[in-house]
């Protein structure tokens, strides 16, 4: 057998496995070996969550945890928990070095009265506030919100930004593309071709690959080994090769966070 001379590396850039039961994620740590992906960006979706997963990334050593507060669970507190817990955020963010911030942003299907967006919005402002103070990237979630994801992102003039599972319509890839934001795609590409004109719209140092795991596709639970596929997608969709693909990944991993993947 001749020597691998190139084997691509990928990120998960949006993923959950920690979520996943403890045979699930070690599945998944194999199955990542193999195909190269290296790395997950795993979101935290409250604060328990948080401690969870910030606990299991010490003995698997693919996971970085980012510290988030998800606006579907934003919503189940009332103003002043939401006082109480972001202040309990913004300590943990003095102390600890955490690598990145997410999952945060607006979610106008389960928030669907004015009070319950003016939360998610009070919340995802606090993470984006915190972003650049911290000089953190913020991986943001935007069902049902796009727009408004976007526009309170620019009012606060938010740099680093990972707009996750996105696909825009184009005026907002418009601004993305102006403002550098990165977006992520993920195994949804395979088999439904909405997102196509997107991808062929944006650059590819701005596309990133997820996964959004363990969330089910076609009946099966997905896991970060899943990203090569959606990478072949990509190259296809580019018309260049999967090298590139997996060179774009690198160089966004390396802009977030300031070291080679
Ligand atoms: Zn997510």
């Amino acid at each position: 057998m001749l020597p691998a001379f190139y084997m691509p590396k990928w990120v998960d850039f949006h993923t959950h496995i920690l979520d996943a039961p403890p045979n699930e994620q070690s599945l998944a740590a194999s199955q990542s070996k193999d195909a190269g992906v290296v790395k997950w960006l795993v979101n935290s979706v409250e604060w328990k969550n948080w401690i969870a997963h910030r606990e299991l990334a010490q003995k698997q050593p693919l996971a970085m945890v980012g510290l988030g507060w998800h606006p579907e669970q934003v919503i189940e507190a009332d103003k002043a928990q939401i006082l109480g817990q972001l202040s309990r955020y913004e300590q943990e963010l003095e102390k600890e070095d955490i690598p990145f911030l997410g999952e945060t942003g607006l979610d106008f299907l389960y928030g669907k009265t004015a009070a319950a967006r003016a939360k998610q919005e009070e919340v995802f402002a606090f993470f984006i506030r915190q972003s650049l103070g911290h000089r953190k990237m913020i991986e943001v979630h935007t069902r049902h919100a796009k727009q408004e994801s976007i526009d309170l992102l620019l009012k606060h003039g938010a740099e680093e930004v990972l707009l996750h599972w996105f696909a825009g319509n184009k005026k907002q890839t418009q601004t993305i593309i102006e403002q550098e934001w990165v977006c992520s795609v993920g195994p949804t590409i395979l088999n439904s071709p909405h997102v196509d004109h997107f991808i062929e719209s944006m650059p590819l140092e701005l596309l990133a690959l997820e996964t959004d795991s363990p969330i089910p596709f076609d009946g099966m639970a997905s896991n970060p080994s899943w990203i090569p596929r959606v990478a072949e997608k990509v190259a296809r969709l580019k018309g260049v090769s999967i090298r590139e693909v997996s060179k774009a990944q690198a160089a966004i991993f390396e802009r977030f966070f300031h070291q080679p993947l």
